[in-house]
């Protein structure tokens, strides 16, 4: 299991990847492929599940490990 910080939120996954995607609008959480409903493109990066915000794709830069 992974546990994951970011700005607003700890996430425990059981995920063995890293993060695929960060949200920039307001809740700041990461997110993996399998918790993203890609439909259009996959050239195109889809909204935040959570917060219907902004999502990029992520960074090391933009999230910390806890374990
Ligand atoms: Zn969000």
């Amino acid at each position: 299991m992974k546990i994951i910080k970011t700005e607003n939120h700890i996430t425990m996954t059981a995920e063995t990847t890293d993060p695929k995607y960060k949200c920039i609008s307001e809740c700041k959480k990461v997110w993996w492929e399998t918790d993203i409903h890609i439909e259009a493109s996959i050239l195109e990066i889809p909204n935040c599940p959570m917060c219907g915000g902004v999502l990029k794709v992520a960074s090391k830069q933009d999230y910390e490990r806890l374990n």
